[in-house]
This record gives C-alpha cells, structure tokens and sequence, in this order.
C-alpha cells in the first residue's frame, strides 16, 4: 500500500490528480494556496494563478461545460468575491465534475474576518463535504468529483486552516483517466436567461432532492457507537478534538453537511441520552439539528468564534463524568421520536458532561482565551521591506488612507500609522474614492490609497477606473513588490511567469493606470526613502487624481548581498529618527541605535534617513 505524509491542502491536489481533473484555478490565499501549487507539480493538470477568485471559478466552470473534471480553489473570503459564478453554477450544473474547495480560517489566522462558508452550500444549493484530515481531504476530493457528475452539480468542499496545513499519513491511489467529454451545445442549460433559469432553479431542487437521499447513505457520514449517555455531532477537525477529549461516547460524524442527513441524525439522536453539536465558528450543524426538534447542547458552552482546540473544548465542555447511569428502558433499540429524545432527563446535574475534581466549565467567552503567560511578538515587516520606506514617506503627511489587504496592511501599526482602513481586497481605491465624495472641500485631508501590485491586479483595475469615471481627487500608490508576497511569492499578471513557470507577458502598471485615464503616473523607488517622500509631498499638493508606483522586489524575493550597516556611535545623536522606520533590525542601546548584524539586509534606508550620516 503506496503512503504519503500529506497536508489537507497536498492531500485535495492529490485527490483531484486521482479523481482525473484536468484544469485548476485559483488566486493564491493563506491557508488554500498550496493546492494549486501542489497541483501544478502534475503535468497533466493544467493549472493556473488567476486574476481573482470569481475568475477563477469561471475557468472552472468553462472547463466543466467544456467536458474536462475541473477545480477552483480559494481562501473564504475568495468565495465571496466567487459568489455571483457560484450561485449560477448551482443552476448550470457540471458537464465534468466540478468542485469547489473553500478554506476557511476560523481564529484569522490570516484573514481580514472570520466567516464560516458552510452556509453558502446551504444558499447555493450545492453539495459540501467538510474533511476532518488529510486521507478525508483526499477521499472526499475525489468522492466530490463524482457526486458532482452524477447528480450534475458543483459540490463544495470545505476545509479549515487546522486541516489544510496539517500533515498526516494518506492512502495515495493512482491517477484515474477521465477523457474529456467534449463540448455540446445545451443552450437552456448554459444560457441563463430568465426563461431557462426558472427551469434550471426547478431542476436543482430535484437534484437536492436525490442529494438528501444520497446523504443518508454516503459513507462520509458515519455513525461510531460508544457509550449511549452522550452523542457527539460533528463535522471537520472538531472530530478528533473531541475523540481526545471524550474518547469513549457515541459520535456521528458529519461529512458530507450539505444537504443534511435528517433521518441519520434523528435515528442517532434517538439512540443516546443527550445530543451535543461541537463545530468551530457558527452553528450550521446545531441550527439544523434543532430545526428537527432535537434538543442539543452547542454553542450555548461552545465558543461561536476562533479555532476550537481539546482544551478548549474540555474547558467547555467539562470532563466526562466517570458516575455510569442507570440503563434506561429499551436503550438498546433505536426510536426514530425526536419527542422521546426530548422528554429524556439530562444526565448529570453536575455540569454538561459532568465535571471530575479540578476540572471547571468555563463560558463560551472564557473557554478560547490565549494561554496565560505567552510572549507576544508583535507583528512587523521585514528588514530590508521595500514597503518600509514607502510608509516612512507617507508618515505625517495630511491625508486619509485606505489601505488594502496584503503585508503592507501593517502599515496600519506604529510607527507608520499609514493606513485608516482595511476592509477587503480593492477596497482601498473605492474606499478612498467614497470618503473623497462624502468630505469634498470640507476637509483638507487628501485621500489615498495603498494597495498591492497583486491586489491591484485582483480588483484594483475597476475601483481606479471609478476613480477616473466619477472624477475624484484620489492618489492611489501602488506598493509593486512584484509578486503575490503575503501568501507566499505566487506570480501574478505582472510577473511575466505562469504558475507553471512559463514566460508571459508582463502587464506595465504605468502603462495600464495611463489606459485607465490616469494622466499623472510616477515611479519612486521606496528605498531612497526622502525622495520617495519629496516626490509625495510635491504630488499631493496638485489637485486631481495620480497614480504612484512604489517599485522594488520583496527583499525575500531579492536577497540583498549588501553587507549589514553599523552605526557610528560617535556621530549618532540618538535622536530616533531611524526608527521611525520600523525596521526589525533597528534598536536602541542606551541613547543610541544599534543595527543587529543578523537581521540586517543592508538595504540602506536606514542611512538615507538618518539626519547625522551616522549609519555607515
Ligand atoms: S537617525 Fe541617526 S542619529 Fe538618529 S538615532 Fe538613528 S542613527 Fe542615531
Ligand atoms: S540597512 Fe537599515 S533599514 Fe535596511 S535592513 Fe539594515 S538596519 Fe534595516
């Protein structure tokens, strides 16, 4: 038996690879990105980094029409920009299997906001299947692909951050071929237009309908008997916290969460004591489980937000009492009356699975606190960031700042304070352009707008041409450290490389912010810092929109063989103007700065500020 040390992320890829898919798309997004990357390692998948998300799942989507088993994947803030193809999707159908692979991040890791996507199965109308590890990633993949071509459907899968950077053995299997189907002309079903829609929405509630049924039956979902005094429902990584914690109970363990297994979930519940529903984030699973007229424990002792974890759920959950209760009458036979569920007493007035010495319940609030006594590390960028400088320039000027989402939203903390808002990606440009329209004259502040060369491309290009469109005084600057740096240096339009590393063309951001009417565009380069600054300065006192590039490689990207700055101590005054920077590698020993050689990338910005020449 072939196995494989796998991450959730690798495993899907995996999955996809065996279940024959022969296109891919995404845009890269912390924790799904490395699911395209992996996928690309197989040459018989065509994969792609595209522009955005709801792009990508129109490639997807084309490859399925097409014929071709196909896959999108995305972070989950992705899906809501891959909203408007999906809900079509669901009405479309899939030619080739389609599936859809959301990874979500509950504890914002590194996200913008915490939003559980279980429920855009339940909107969309479309399978889910919710992997607890890296074999289930990988079987589900592929079980996904052919759900999806039965019943004619794009199925979701969605994983979590713990699932998708976690790595764990896997059962690999080989490569099944699936010929593309080829192209067919089926204009009522492609053509959405309002006439074919009304019958492809009738349409999709049938194959809900046959998708219930086949929820019943999957094997994603599986009921594991234990002790009858409890029954545990849950989906995802909350499996395996709560087997640690209470190894011994009954589970029902949730797979396939979309459409809703009812009948499984009422024969189980009516075969133990009292029902728990243990999921991270949101009660997508209690909300159903209680619409059945099922009493349960959930989210009333379960955080509804960040990650759940064993301790957290111990902590919310009590311990298992180790008292054993009476049998009940019949409790061996299974009843299908959520009332006779419902009549039954609580098990133990001592806490909801009761409590051992020593151990408290704690409140949902409570239970996700940080472990005490952590040291906390602030976040910062990195030595030699060319965003560094940019933001140095861009400090105490008279402006409002719409920031973006990227590396460079730490631009929002001391000592730059150089960004006023963060809202999602592009909405640096639009945010800018709709407090320019809200303040006018009244308030002298320019408006601006930083956003990322990646970003820009994402959903920049539409806010600026609004800018242009709609006329407003925005200055939009551009941070082009050419790549996709905060997921991990993917390439992007600007490039000039494919995902697989082909040559390409490279979009001129210059040349395209001209195209979108933008008639004052200039270039700076962030490490020669005060100029940077003049030329800012100069720029905001013209009225009118403008466009900067801030141009230098991420100094992860281009390592600088530079050697490592030092400071003269007889000529440093200690004025801290250096530090204003926010360089890591910058700090004070007693009244003057220090430059710490190791973290050091000699990029030089520190000396270009310094007032004294100090910095050699
Ligand atoms: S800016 Fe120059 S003089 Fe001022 S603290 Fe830094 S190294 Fe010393
Ligand atoms: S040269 Fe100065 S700014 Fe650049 S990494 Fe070294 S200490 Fe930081």
């Amino acid at each position: 038996m072939n196995r494989k040390l796998l991450s959730g992320d690798e495993a899907i890829a995996r999955g996809a690879w065996e279940a024959g898919c022969h296109v891919a798309a995404a845009y890269p997004g912390t924790p799904s990105t490395e699911i395209l990357e992996t996928l690309a390692g197989f040459s018989d998948v065509y994969c792609e980094w595209s522009t955005n998300e709801k792009v990508a799942l129109e490639v997807a989507l084309g490859a399925s029409i097409s014929g071709a088993r196909a896959l999108a994947a995305m972070k989950h803030v992705g899906l809501n920009v891959a909203a408007d193809p999906l809900f079509s999707a669901a009405h479309i159908g899939a030619r080739g299997g389609l599936v859809i692979v959301t990874a979500d991040d509950p504890g914002l890791h590194s996200s913008q906001n915490e939003q559980d996507n279980r429920f855009y199965a339940l909107a969309a109308k479309i399978p889910m299947f919710c992997p607890a590890d890296s074999q289930e990633a990988k079987d589900f993949t592929r079980l996904a692909f052919e759900v999806s071509e039965e019943y004619d459907v794009p199925v979701l899968i969605r994983i979590t951050t713990r699932v998708a950077h976690s790595s764990s053995i896997v059962t690999i299997g080989e490569r099944a071929e699936r010929p593309v189907k080829g192209y067919e002309k089926q204009v009522s079903k492609t053509v959405l237009l309002p006439v074919h829609a009304r019958i492809r929405h009738v349409d999709l509630e049938h194959r809900l309908d046959r998708l219930r049924a086949y929820s019943e039956r999957t094997s994603a979902n599986r009921v594991e008997q234990g002790e009858r005094r409890i029954g545990i429902i849950c989906d995802g990584v909350a499996y395996h916290y709560c087997r640690e914690v209470f190894p011994e109970v009954s589970y029902l363990k949730l797979g396939m969460v979309n459409p809703f297994p009812a009948s499984l979930v009422r024969k189980f519940a009516a075969g133990v004591d009292q029902v728990i529903v243990v999921e991270e984030v949101d009660p997508f699973l209690e909300l159903h489980v209680r619409s059945l007229g099922i009493e349960a424990t959930g989210k009333d002792k379960l955080p509804r937000w960040g990650e759940l974890n064993p301790r957290v759920v111990r902590l919310a959950l009590g311990r298992p009492s180790t008292r054993r209760q009476e049998p009940r009458e019949g409790s061996g036979e299974i009843s299908t009356s959520a009332q006779a569920v419902n009549s039954r007493q609580p098990n133990d007035g001592n806490g909801l699975l009761g409590t051992v010495a020593g151990t408290r319940q704690l409140s949902p609030d409570k239970a996700i606190e940080p472990e005490p006594d952590l040291p906390s590390r602030p976040p910062a960028l990195c030595p030699g960031c060319p965003h560094t400088g940019l933001f140095y320039a861009l400090q105490k000027q008279r402006v409002i700042i719409g920031g973006d989402i990227g590396c460079y939203t730490l631009g929002a903390l001391p000592p730059h304070n150089s960004m006023d808002t963060c809202i999602d990606m592009g909405a640096s440009i639009t945010f800018a352009h709709g407090c320019d329209k809200a303040l006018g004259r009244n308030d002298p502040r320019r408006r601006v707008a930083v956003i990322g060369d990646s970003t820009f491309f994402h959903s920049g290009i539409t806010g600026l041409l609004n800018v242009v469109y709609n006329k407003s005084d925005v200055v939009v600057v551009i941070a082009d450290n050419r790549t996709t740096g905060m997921t991990g240096h993917q390439d992007h339009p600007g490039t000039g490389r494919t995902l697989s590393g082909e040559e390409t063309v490279a979009v001129d951001i210059a040349a395209l912010a001209r195209a979108c009417g933008i008639e004052r565009v200039v270039a700076v380069d962030p490490y020669r810092v005060k100029e940077t600054r003049r030329l800012i300065r100069e720029l905001l006192k013209q009225p009118g929109p403008a466009v900067v590039i801030s141009r230098r490689p991420c100094a992860l990207l281009v390592r600088l063989r530079e050697k490592p700055r030092k400071v003269n101590t007889e000529k440093c005054t200690g004025c801290k103007t250096c530090l204003g920077l926010g360089c890591p590698a910058l700090t004070m020993v007693g009244e003057k700065t220090m430059v710490l050689e190791d973290l050091c990338a000699g990029c030089g910005m520190c000396a270009d500020v310094c007032p004294q020449g100090a910095i050699e």
